[in-house]
């Protein structure tokens, strides 16, 4: 940027952030980024005073982006303890501005907290402690003559299952198969009714519990280099990680770090692991593994160069310059053949989805990914969504709707299936042929609710064949059985990327 003030990342103000492994054993990175011109001078607090470096606490710029004033980096600690806790707060300025952000690191609770003592004057009548330990211990062994005499006599009654030990290992086969389970079909056994929490990301898709299956990777192993991105379960980091491939030593992953480790957060986060290691496909992406040693809790997924295919179609419409990006592969303007390539691509892995009764309900191209070569992979598989939050719209509570992207059906009944993944499929299909506009983006979220229930149909983009608007229409058909399936749109599609269409824009 030709002389400009200051901007920083890192992460968002009074943040908890966890924070992880970096260059070497024991390092610990808080990662920022500044962008600002002349190149802006840096200084950290912290909790509100100098933080002062040296050898074990120390500022290093990692990484200055090509042909930009961003630079990465980060503030290293060694070994940090508890009394590392506290609010950093990074400072930058220029002779144009400055800027200032502030993250909580937390790196462990500290080891000499006791548990607290009743408060209040002490009980001098009390009993000395060498009585109240006997008094402690006689009954610890009464109680445990009196359960072993308990579960004899139930054992010997049959009626085992009812209690604890039998129902665990009850659970414990569930949790070792793999199997498919619909929630909403048959009867709730104990283990399903458990489940009953669960449902708002995953009712009517199957279920899969195979918690041993997940990839676990070691926190050493993972060396953060930047923030890629935010989603709902949190922050997306661009890290290198060791020993993950036989084939290379390190490679570049995305690694997403849970922001709360809630209950319910960590059991999201578990379902969602198991859920992804299952799904494998050259059009879904690549999940490796979890990394759940020490906090935050993350993903580790295949980096995709070109993050989220919105975001790619919006700077390769119309105003796109053309950009080399070094690579000797250049996209400026995405032309018929791309475009076509790209959705071909995203029904593959619908095809794949649907071949295993999976139902995603949230296909958009925000969810899809976009690596070299332009090659595009669904990625995203979690219901709700705060980033792009004005492509949701909450019904009540904290349910989040992508509503512009969803069936009559699901709108008026919620009711998601396959079919409801289709008409999903032909708003992407729209999204791509108008370089990533927001459907019904004239509409507010009620009028784009009244519009799709009366029946009206998104406009055919300017740039789109009618060959192509003809399977939009497909998906669109009010009657859920009346829309096309995937694996015809699917064949279409792929002829059409064989032999494109001869379309002339006209220019109005
Ligand atoms: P969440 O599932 O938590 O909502 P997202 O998957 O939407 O998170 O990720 C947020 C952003 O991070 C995306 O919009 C994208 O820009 C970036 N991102 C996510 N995964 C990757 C990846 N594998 N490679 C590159 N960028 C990614």
């Amino acid at each position: 940027r030709a002389g400009s003030d200051v901007t920083i990342t890192v992460g968002a103000k009074n943040e908890t952030f966890a924070l992880f492994s970096a260059e070497k054993p024991h390092d610990w990175c808080i990662p920022f980024s500044v962008d600002g011109n002349p190149p802006p001078a840096l200084r950290w607090l912290f909790n509100g005073s100098a933080l002062v470096q040296g050898k074990y606490i120390r500022t290093k710029i990692v990484e200055y982006e090509h042909n930009s004033t961003v630079v990465h980096g980060c503030l290293y600690l060694n070994g940090p303890t508890h009394v590392n806790n506290g609010n950093y707060t990074l400072l930058a300025h220029n002779p144009l501005g400055a800027d200032a952000r502030t993250v909580l690191g937390r790196f462990m609770d500290n080891p000499f907290t006791k548990p607290r003592l009743p408060s209040g004057p002490v009980d001098r009548t009390a009993s000395p402690p060498s009585l109240q330990v006997s008094v402690a211990v006689a009954l610890a062994v009464f109680a445990c003559l009196f359960l072993s005499i308990m579960l004899i006599v139930l054992n010997k009654c049959g009626r085992h299952s009812k209690f604890g030990a039998a129902v665990l290992a009850q659970d414990d086969d569930i949790a070792m198969s793999l199997h498919f389970m619909n929630l909403g079909s048959s009867p709730q056994s104990s283990a399903e009714s458990k489940l009953e929490g669960l449902k708002t990301n995953f009712i009517e898709n199957p279920q899969y519990f195979c918690d041993s299956c997940v990839h676990h990777i070691k926190r050493r192993d993972i060396v953060l280099k930047w923030e890629l991105g935010e989603g709902a379960f949190g922050k997306v980091f661009l890290a290198e990680c060791y020993n993950l491939i036989p084939e290379q030593e390190k490679m570049l992953v995305a690694v997403k770090a849970l922001k709360e480790a809630t209950e319910s957060a960590r059991l999201d986060f578990q379902r969602e692991a198991e859920l992804l290691t299952v799904l494998q496909h050259e059009h879904i992406v690549r999940f490796y593994g979890v990394c759940t040693d020490g906090e935050p809790l993350v993903m580790v997924f295949e980096y995709m160069k070109h993050g989220d295919l919105n975001r790619f179609l919006r700077s390769h419409g119309p105003d796109a310059k053309i950009l080399d990006n070094g690579n000797g592969q250049s996209f400026g303007q995405l032309t018929l053949s791309q475009m076509l390539q790209i959705a071909t691509q995203i029904a593959s892995g619908m095809v794949y989805l649907a071949s295993l009764h999976f139902v995603h309900r949230d296909l958009a191209t925000r969810n899809c990914l976009v690596g070299r070569s332009l090659v595009v992979k669904i990625g995203d598989f979690g219901m709700s969504r705060d980033i792009y939050s004005t492509d949701y719209y909450r019904v009540g509570g904290r349910t989040m709707l992508p509503i512009r992207w969803m069936p009559p059906e699901s709108i008026l009944y919620r009711k998601f299936t396959a079919e409801s993944d289709i008409w999903s499929f032909g708003v992407v299909l729209w999204e791509i042929f108008t370089y990533g506009k927001q459907p019904w983006y004239q509409l507010s979220n009620t009028e784009a609710i009244e519009c799709i229930t009366q029946g009206r149909e998104l406009e055919r983009p300017r740039t789109c064949p009618s060959e192509v608007y003809d399977i939009m229409q497909g998906c669109w058909q009010r009657e859920p059985q009346q829309r096309q399936n995937i694996k015809e749109i699917h064949s279409r599609l792929q002829a059409l990327v064989k032999t494109p269409p001869v379309y002339l824009d006209v220019l109005g």
